[in-house]
């Protein structure tokens, strides 16, 4: 997908990967050691405004005096936290990010044993419509630009520095939006937040989270991104997957299935599979043997995950013996997993759930 910005709108500099950058400035006149200064100054030292900094010498000033303004080529604008509510443990915290256009995104950063992990957004709302998920109830608005992806590293970075702790060590793209449905800004993205020079996040240390997305896996696996793969399966017939996972219709379990064969086949990787706990629809031991048979000849590890109730559905989350009794049968099967902690239910933990909680306050309001 390209990026068309429109005469009236600038790009956003943060858009711009480093290659893409030095060519500017060098096309420019401007030598390409001061592009490696600006992109260090915007994704090193997380310049929110670049008006000031003694390390620019006269020619990116002027460059930047030329080019970088609300009426100017690109602009320099970062989300404002429309909101920031931490759990009662103190260990999640969730921004509720505005961007520019109003809409409004979340990323939430999850603090473990010396490390912290971001999940960040990859769309406004979500195409997909996975019945229990915040976000899926609300639909589809847009995809994020590139710089909209990369502007939650820089907040959570940010946040993390102001409270004097450690920085982010992982990122998961399993926030509000399908990452493979929007592949390219996604790649792009991901390029410059990986980027050593700047943000400097390994790609070992990155996870994809998709529901599915056939063309988007086999994609990956064709362009050999370093990143890991989960899948969210949440079923493991067609019948039972699909009245979870409605993009199952569209790309069928066993089509799914043979995109994963071909991914591991090509990139030698594991893959995480996803699987939402639901109370009495997708929690018994036939349903686990019948995962584990699914799973057959891949090297997979099945994060076990009890459901984070949202309004809009009705199910309950699997109780802790009813997981373990789960976890033991695919352990029996082969395939290690792992039951995950619910992070920050106390502050709208699923994904959506903040934005959904904020939207109704403010219908309330009116
Ligand atoms: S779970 Fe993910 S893919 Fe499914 S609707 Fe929610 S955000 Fe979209």
């Amino acid at each position: 997908m390209m990026l068309v910005p429109t005469a009236a709108a600038p790009r956003p500099l943060p858009d711009l990967p480093r290659e893409e950058l030095e060519r500017v400035l060098v096309a420019d006149g401007v030598p390409a050691t001061h592009a490696r200064t600006l992109w260090r100054a915007l994704h090193h030292h997380l310049a929110a405004e670049l008006a000031e900094r003694d390390e620019f010498l006269p020619p990116l000033r002027r460059w930047v005096a030329e080019h970088v303004g609300a009426d100017r080529r690109f602009s320099l604008e970062f989300p404002a936290e429309a909101d920031a509510i931490a759990s009662s443990d103190g260990l999640t915290r969730k921004f509720l990010l505005r961007l520019a256009d109003g809409q409004t995104i979340e990323t939430v950063v999850m603090g473990f044993k010396g490390r912290h992990t971001a999940c960040l957004s990859t769309q406004a709302g979500c195409a997909m419509g996975c019945v229990f998920c915040a976000t899926g109830q609300m639909g589809f608005v847009r995809h994020l630009r590139p710089a909209e992806i990369v502007a939650q590293v820089h907040h959570a970075q940010r946040a993390l520095r102001a409270a004097g702790q450690d920085g982010l060590r992982n990122l998961v793209l399993m926030g509000m939006g399908e990452p493979l449905h929007n592949y390219d800004h996604v790649m792009t993205a991901l390029d410059i937040i990986t980027d050593r020079s700047g943000l400097n996040l390994g790609p070992s240390k990155i996870t994809i989270s998709t529901v599915g997305v056939v063309p988007g896996i086999l994609r990956l696996a064709a362009e050999q991104r370093p990143y890991h793969l989960a899948v969210s399966l949440h079923g493991a017939t067609e019948e039972e997957r699909s009245a979870l996972v409605p993009a199952s219709r569209r790309w069928p379990l066993a089509e799914l299935m043979d995109a994963c064969r071909a991914y591991f086949a090509q990139t030698g990787r594991r893959i995480f599979f996803e699987w939402t706990l639901i109370a009495g629809q997708n929690d018994s031991p036939a349903q686990a043997e019948r995962l584990g048979k699914l799973l057959h000849g891949l090297a997979a590890h099945v994060n076990l995950i009890p459901l984070n109730p949202t309004g809009g559905f009705a199910g309950t989350a699997t109780q802790t013996d009813a997981a373990k009794a789960f976890q033991q049968v695919l352990q029996q099967a082969g395939f290690p997993s792992t039951i995950r902690q619910r992070r920050g239910m106390d502050v709208a933990g699923g994904c959506g759930q903040l934005r959904a909680e904020k939207a109704r306050e403010s219908a309330a309001r009116k």
